[in-house]
């Protein structure tokens, strides 16, 4: 038995039926498009949450993980109701619930978590705890869907269940990426495209430092942009900013009320832009040019959109200072965790610079890996 099926037995006095694992993200660009129906190019990390799980027939879900405090929480299925909070089971339990919902035959579980993901870094272990808990409860379950219907699933949860206004970028990274590719997913169609990252072949290393800091606002903030971009598409007349090309952005700014709605949609817009222009880049083989790119994607988000934070302005200047040839924050803002895109020789003196500025972050390097997987 592997260590997780050892923990999982120690826990519940069994052995597991199977185990999963499913990946954090980072976004290497295209932030808060999302929920605008726009374009995002996120890759899926080394670091992943691992489930392991078994069936029970007496309709109680219990669930353990190593990285939380307070032992199995144990809850009736047939009890689940959007709203009824249990902590950090309340994930797991709302992607119980989203399956029975949606009409899949799924019932009762054990399951026990371990995660390497850095949990509350901006780089979504909340989604790599879904998309393991979907993934693993589905194929015990015989349960036949595609892996973008299982990210939809799981936003859904979050959206429903949780009652936290997310898009879908995270849960279709951590279920769709693939090894040595970022994941091009143009939200309106929910189309995906695999596309070529080879930062080592390159010399380049994509460094993510996870500053530690989540600023206490983050959530009521980002429930309040996702309604500000929505009222200026409604504004416009647009079904949603997506709507609004690169080169109708003047016309589009003039024709809008206030100051706010047009920083807004100037981000979305030129963000949108500048996710087609990176993988432009990608696909020609220019995978250093992308830096700058990534650099204006911060700024857009520092200015315009205005969810950074000191520490994350900190790192991506320090970054930039020694040496990095782009660097952004990653994720929704307020904390979390910036990235740096750096030539191999650059990354001790980056990494250096970074830790001394900001003395509690946690740096490494982040190669593209693969998506939610069974494990041996
Ligand atoms: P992140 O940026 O890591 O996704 P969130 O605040 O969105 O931060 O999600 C973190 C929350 O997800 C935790 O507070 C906890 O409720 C849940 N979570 C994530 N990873 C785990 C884990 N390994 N075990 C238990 N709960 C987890
Ligand atoms: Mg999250």
């Amino acid at each position: 038995m592997t260590d997780l099926g050892i923990a999982f037995k120690d826990v519940f006095g069994r052995a597991p039926e199977g185990c999963w694992a499913a990946p954090g993200r980072v976004n290497l660009i295209g932030e808060h498009t999302d929920y605008n129906d726009g374009h995002v190019l996120p890759f899926a990390l080394p670091q992943t949450t691992r489930a392991a799980v078994a069936r029970r027939d007496d309709g109680l879900l219990r669930v353990h993980s190593a990285d939380m405090d307070g032992g199995v929480v144990e809850l009736r299925v047939d009890d689940l109701a959007p709203g009824t909070g249990a902590g950090w089971a309340t994930y797991p339990a709302a992607v119980l619930w989203t399956l029975r919902e949606a009409g899949q035959p799924v019932g009762g579980a054990d399951i026990h978590y371990d995660s390497t993901v850095p949990v509350g870094g901006g780089l979504s272990s909340s989604a790599a705890l879904q998309v393991v808990t979907a993934l693993a409860l589905g194929e015990l379950h015989g349960v036949r869907t595609g892996r973008q219907e299982l990210a939809l699933l799981c936003q859904r949860s979050e959206n429903v269940y949780v009652g936290a206004p997310v898009g879908v970028m995270d849960q279709t990274a951590s279920a769709c990426c693939t090894e040595g590719h970022a994941l091009h997913l143009d939200v309106r169609g929910l189309e995906q495209r695999q596309v070529p990252l080879d930062l080592a072949g390159n010399g380049l290393t994509l460094l993510v430092a996870d500053t530690r800091v989540k600023h206490a606002h983050a959530d009521g903030a980002y429930a309040s942009l996702r309604a500000g971009c929505e009222a200026a598409a409604s504004a416009l007349g647009l079904p949603s900013l997506r709507d609004v090309s690169h080169d109708g952005l003047a016309a589009a700014l003039d024709a809008l009320p206030d100051e706010r709605l047009r920083r807004l949609t100037r981000h979305v817009v030129t963000e949108n832009r500048r996710v087609e222009d990176v993988i432009a880049l990608l696909d020609a083989g220019r995978i250093r040019d992308i830096g700058p790119v990534l650099t204006a994607g911060h700024l857009s988000l520092r200015d315009d959109f205005q969810v950074s934070c000191p520490e994350l302005d900190l790192v991506v200047d320090t970054a930039l200072d020694r040496g990095a040839l782009g660097a952004r924050m990653t994720g929704g803002g307020f904390g979390g965790s910036a990235i740096a895109l750096v030539p191999v020789e650059s990354v001790p003196a980056v990494t250096e610079a970074v830790q001394a500025a900001l003395p509690a972050a946690r740096i490494f390097a982040a190669t593209p890996s693969r998506g939610a997987h069974r494990l041996p």
